[in-house]
This record gives structure tokens, sequence and C-alpha cells, in this order.
């Protein structure tokens, strides 16, 4: 048959996931000539063959490609006709924007997981151990293209038998970048305190286990940082390290062997254990089963019946769970409001908080939190997008006119960079409530601004004044255009660029705090919108924060408001436990600050709703972690109770008086925690009612597991996001298709 050269094209995640050598392989099976190369847009294949041998060629790039390889276009095309002998990898060194992705960080595959506990392997127990198909990728990554003398790899010289299983092209570590072994890769150290202790490199995790085992907080180094580790089935470790790290109850992570230890902890369904066990790792929030007392009496996570569990994701803890054979606690480790550590000398901030330090030479070069997510009628829910899913990016629903910066909100923040039909999304950032943060969030933006070579020709930001986002916006843009995104209509327009959604829809912004058209707090929101513009089509009355940002972590003050409202000066004689966790002087302080609207700012939040029902029924008066009363309020429900409270609507205001009213008259705190749910989904069905539009939902207060239940079963065609987070971790996406306005 006749022979012809065709040009394939190939655009996705390929570069750095050993796709050249897998088209190779393709080559040498196919017997085609040719050549395959990296561009600036991808991957790009020439090669003679037939049209049928060519046929089969790209259904075999298409259905066979690496592990870690996502194809986005295949695209052929006839050229001239060219001779080639064999076929041949060939390095390009070209110049232009760079389009092609950063792999995320991914967890360590099953093959080097036989051969880490292969005692006949050569790199047999290597803490280390890596290839093509898995490993460490964003984290270790200066710039682009990726390869290793542009990651923190560079330190380290490959031992003649790492270099040849690096440049065969039919080796599993061909290019495989942080490819190393007992004889050239990094090594391990412990640490007390500042000091290294002396032991040999193939001791050190035995020791460790050793340690943990007898209840000491180790902070070991992993992947985007440190975690601080211990014993999860020791009570004395847990309440020390609660003490230490002054966090009386906030749930911790724990990190589990495999799947039959995890089913010990937390019922599973196939969907979570899709998730635990995927290449990305993240952390997924389960029910605890009911006969572990261990995790409640423990303090893992006290009075909440859901726990975050997570897999191993690199060889280290796959070792270190092994040999103890027992689950860990692992949490970030960070000072509080400040980014995640990621060498010594950040750490050193928390000592005092661990005993002794598992610390490596591979530098982490971006910092990657761990990914949280849980599973709502069998829908995926993004709660922090870290590690294994940034900085992948998202498909946008139309091109963009202009490379569009943005900086996201202040709370939970992620900044993502717009381009073409594409949104890159940082990982989580989180808080930018400290000097601390504030900088890692700048070095987030100067990062991806480098790697993806990209410059901004316009800056989205929230329309909050204080939000550090808005002050970088307004100080670092240099003379370009900058562009003022409502939080709320961030929030929906960020679902509906990951769902791809064209037209109005009708969004339900259910949310903490964000700042408004009006200059006040909004976070009931019902907007019709497009890209274009957006309409309040209705809201929650406004009520009062007395105290201001005070009360966001004082559900009492919302609560008190919200009496005053209804009864006035009468109020503090109610027999309630709002009003008894305040003194007189403080009621009558409130009072005048309530009557003269002093240092009390006005909300339509959702999210200021949930705390104040927390306090009405006595579930929780001072937070002492953000969405704590939501979480309490989730475990009273009771799927027994039906009905719900009315509540009062007018011309696009929502009352929600009435509710609080007949919520106090209920002598059962189920029932009222019960039919408050069901109020909020009642105001949302009949919005949803008055518009015929798609309903999407989005805001914080989504993150609330009963009501979007209850929304979904009710609405089972809303629309809610699985890639982005409900939170102000999704606002960044939602502000980059928000430019046009
Ligand atoms: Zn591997
Ligand atoms: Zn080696
Ligand atoms: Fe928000």
């Amino acid at each position: 048959m006749e022979h012809f050269t065709y040009k394939i094209n190939i655009t996705g995640t390929v570069q750095g996931v050993g796709f050249r050598p897998f088209v190779y392989a393709l080559s040498q099976r196919h017997l085609v000539a040719g050549t395959v190369s990296n561009n600036s847009k991808g991957v790009e294949i020439y090669v003679n063959a037939d049209s049928i041998t060519l046929k089969q060629f790209l259904i075999a790039l298409e259905y066979e490609s690496p592990l870690l390889a996502t194809i986005d276009s295949i695209k052929h095309e006839e050229v001239d006709y060219r001779e080639f002998e064999d076929f041949q990898i060939i390095e390009t060194e070209e110049e232009g924007e760079v389009t092609v992705n950063i792999p995320p960080d991914v967890s360590i595959c099953s093959d080097c997981e036989k051969e880490l506990f292969d005692p006949n392997n050569r790199r047999y127990g290597h803490p280390f151990i890596t290839c093509t198909n898995c490993g460490v990728r964003y984290s270790i990554i200066y710039d682009l293209p990726y390869d290793r003398k542009q990651t923190s790899m560079k330190f380290f010289e490959m031992c003649k038998t790492c270099d040849e299983e690096y440049n065969n092209p039919l080796d599993r570590r061909y290019h495989a970048q942080p490819i190393g072994c007992w004889d050239c890769g990094p090594t391990l150290e412990l640490r007390i305190r500042n000091e290294e202790l002396r032991i040999e490199q193939s001791e050190i995790v035995d020791k460790t286990v050793q340690l943990l085992m007898d209840g000491n907080i180790i902070a070991v180094k992993g992947v985007g940082g440190y975690h601080l580790m211990c014993d999860a089935t020791n009570v004395g470790a847990i309440a020390k390290l609660r003490e230490r790290k002054r966090r009386p109850s906030k749930p911790f992570a724990v990190m589990v062997r495999d799947m039959t230890m995890a089913r010990k902890w937390a019922v599973i369904n196939p969907i979570e254990e899709k998730l635990l066990c995927s290449k990305e790792r993240p952390i997924v929030l389960c029910k605890i089963v009911d006969s572990n007392e261990q995790i409640v009496g423990h303090g893992i996570a006290p009075n909440i019946s859901r726990i975050g569990l997570f897999l191993p994701y690199t060889p280290l803890h796959l070792l270190l769970l092994t040999k103890l054979n027992r689950p860990l606690v692992a949490t970030s480790a960070n000072v509080t409001d400040e980014p995640i550590c990621t060498n010594l000398e950040e750490l050193e901030k928390l000592q005092g908080v661990y005993d002794y330090v598992l610390e490596h030479d591979r530098q982490i070069i971006n910092g990657c939190d761990d990914s949280v997510l849980m599973v709502v009628k069998e829908q995926q829910v993004m709660l922090r997008r870290a590690r294994g899913y940034a900085p992948a990016s998202v498909k946008l629903p139309f091109e963009l006119t202009q490379n569009a910066l943005a900086l996201g909100a202040n709370q939970k923040s992620t900044i993502a960079i717009g381009f073409g039909k594409e949104a890159i999304l940082s990982p989580h950032i989180g808080d930018l409530n400290s000097i601390g943060s504030v900088a890692y969030y700048e070095k987030n933006i100067e990062t991806l601004k480098r790697i993806y070579d990209f410059r901004p020709q316009i800056i989205i930001h929230d329309k909050h004044p204080q939000y550090e986002s808005t002050k970088y916006a307004k100080g670092n843009h240099k003379g370009l255009p900058l562009c003022e995104v409502q939080h709320h209509y961030a929030h929906i327009l960020g679902v509906m660029a990951e769902k791809q959604i064209r037209g109005k829809v009708l969004g339900v912004a259910f949310d903490g705090t964000g700042y408004g058209d009006d200059g006040h707090l909004w976070g009931g929101e019902f907007l019709v919108c497009d890209y274009d513009a957006y309409e309040r089509v209705a809201h929650l009355n406004y009520f009062k924060l007395l105290g201001g940002a005070k009360a966001i972590k004082e559900p009492k003050r919302v609560a008190l408001s919200l009496l005053f409202d209804l009864y006035g000066e009468e109020a503090m004689r109610l027999d309630s436990p709002t009003i008894h966790a305040f003194t007189d002087v403080e009621l009558r302080t409130y009072y005048l600050s309530w009557k003269k609207g002093l240092n009390a700012p006005l909300s339509s939040s959702v999210g200021r709703l949930f705390d104040a029902v927390a306090s009405l029924l006595g579930v929780c008066q001072v937070m002492s972690f953000e969405g704590e009363s939501g979480m309490l309020l989730e475990e009273l429900y009771d799927t027994s109770v039906a009905g719900h409270y009315s509540f009062g609507y007018d011309d696009g205001i929502i009352d929600v008086l009435p509710m609080v009213k007949a919520l106090l008259e209920e002598s059962d705190a189920t029932v009222a925690v019960s039919k408050f749910f069901h109020t909020l989904v009642e105001m949302i069905s009949m919005m949803h009612s008055k518009y015929d539009l798609p309903l999407v939902l989005s805001g914080g207060v989504f993150q609330n597991r009963v009501l979007l239940e209850l929304v979904l079963e009710k609405i089972p065609k809303a629309i809610i996001a699985n890639d982005i987070p409900p939170n102000d971790g999704g606002i960044a996406l939602g502000q980059v298709v928000g430019s046009l306005v």
C-alpha cells in the first residue's frame, strides 16, 4: 500500500507524563518511521504510514495514552512526503507562548508500590521511588518546560543506572524527572528540634515508626508541605497535639494504610472509595462507623459524625503506614491563618508543637495543601482544591478576548489566570489574614505568571474594598485596566464556567458574607444572570451584625440582633440560650448599637442565619473554627421530621423573622433544626418556580451536606460545581469569565 507522511498534533496534558516514549513504543508496534517531539502547544508527530496503519495508530494514541495524560485534541494532516529511516524522539528548543499544562502532583503508582516492597528490587524501601506515571510534579517545578534542570531535582546527579533508565525510551522511567535511587536520590533525615539525629538511612523509617508508637508528634515532609502526624489511636498524643496547636475541636484528617483500614473507621460508598484511591488521593469526608467510639473518644472529630480520610500518596507515607499498621492523624503543618510550611525555616514557627521532624533534602518549590472533597447525592463536591488537582486547567465556555488575571476573594483564596479558552486555577492559598499569607499569595501570582509566561491584560478583583486581594489589585496593576466582579455573581459564574453553561440561569448564592453593590454584606442572594450581567431578583431581608466582624465568629450576636428585630427591648427578658450568653451590661450596649445602627453592618447572609439558629437553639454561641455552627446543626438534622416554617415574601424580599419566631416556640431542637433546613429548601424551590431557568447553586453555605442533599433531592436538576469549591476558593474562576462586563 502507498505510504504518505502525516503530521499529528496533540494538545492537552501531554508533557512530563511519558507521552513521547509512549508514542515511540507505538511506532515500534505499528512498524512506522518518523519523529515525535514536544512543542509549545503539546506533542508533534510525523509518521510515514499507509491510511489503514495511520487509522490504527491514531486510535492507539487516543485510547492507550499514558495514565497521567489527558488529551484535548488530536489533529492530523497529510504533508509533503519525507523520508525517515526509523522512529526517533527528538528534542526541540522552541520559543513561543507556553500553552502546555503543568501536570499536578500525583500519588505513587501500583508498579512503583510493587517495587517498593520487593526485596529483590534495587529500589526496595526507597522513600522516593517514582516513575513517569507517578510522583511529584507541580510542587518541584521552577519553570516550564518540565525538565529535570527546571525542578528541585537538579541538585541530584543521577547515577549510571538511573541515567540509563532515564534515557531508554522503552523504560518506565524514561525522562521521569524526579528519578533517583538509594545511590543518587534524595535522602531522609530525622531531627530532634534543631539537631539531626545520627541514624543510618535505612533505619530512619523504623525509628520514626517507633517514635510515633511512643506517642510523639512528628512533622513529616510530604509533597507540598509538612504534616503534623501522630498515632490516631493514641488519646494522649491527640490531646497533646490539640493543646499545642491550640485547636480545641476542629476535626483532624486521618491517613489510613488502605481501604481495609479505612472501613474500620468509616462507612464508604463506591464513589468515595474511587476518590480515595484515585491518583489525586484527596482527603474525603466520610461517615464515621457507628461502632467506632474510638474516634469520638479520641477527640479526632469531636461531636461530628464525619471524618476526613485519605490514603498514603508518597512512598514515604506508604512505608510509615505499612510498618505502623495503624492510622495516623495527618494535619497540615501551619501556624493558624498562615500558609502550609514548606521548609525547615518556616517550620521553626511551630517549634513546641512537634517533637521530631522527618526531613528530606528534595526542596518544595511550590507549596500545596491536601485537597478535600465530599460526595453528596453521588456528586463530587470539592471543598479545597489543591494537591492532585492544581494547577490543572479548566476549559472555558468561550474564548477570552484578553489575558485575565483574577485575584479571588479573601478567604480560602485562590487566583486564576485565563487565556484563550482556558483558565488555570492556583491551588488553595488560604485566608489572607496575615502578612505571611499575603506574601505567599503574591508568590503564587508570580509563580503562575512565570511558569506560564503569562502577561495579563486585565486584572479582576472583588468589590470588597478591605480585601487584601482588592488592595493588591489597586496597588499592583501597573496601569492595566481593573475590573470588579461582585462576589456572589462570581460564585455563580464559577459554576457556569465549569459546567460550560450558556444562556441565563437563576443563581442561588447562599454564602458567608460578600460585599454587595449597595455596600451591605450580601449572602442570601437570588441572581438572574448570564456572562454579561446579573439582576438581584431576591434576597434575605437585612439584619444587623452586632459588632461587625466579631459577629462572624460569635453566632450569639447575630441571634441577638434578630431577637431585637422581633421583640425590641423586650428581647432582653426572654428565657433564651442566646440571651443567657450575654451579661446585662452587654445586652444593654448591644441594644443601643442595634437601635442606632452603630458598628452594626447590614447583612442578608444565610451563613449568618445558620449561626443565629445555632445560638437560638443553644447549640453554639461562639465558634472555635469557621463553619462549626453549620456542622453542629447538621448533626441535629432528623430525616423523620417533616414540614417547614413559614417566611415572608414581598417583592424580592424574603423575611425570615416569622421563621425565627416559630423556631423559638419549638420545644425540640431536632425538630427546629430539621424544619429550618426545610425552610431554606422551600425558599429555593419557591424562587425556582417563579423563574423558568436552570438553577445554579453556589456559595460557602452549600458546603453543608444536609442542605445540599435536601435541595438536590427536591430539585434534582439543580446544578453545582464538581471541580471547583462552592466556597470562596471558586471565586477566581468566576471572575475570569466575568471580566467581559
Ligand atoms: Zn510509578
Ligand atoms: Zn540512581
Ligand atoms: Fe463567598
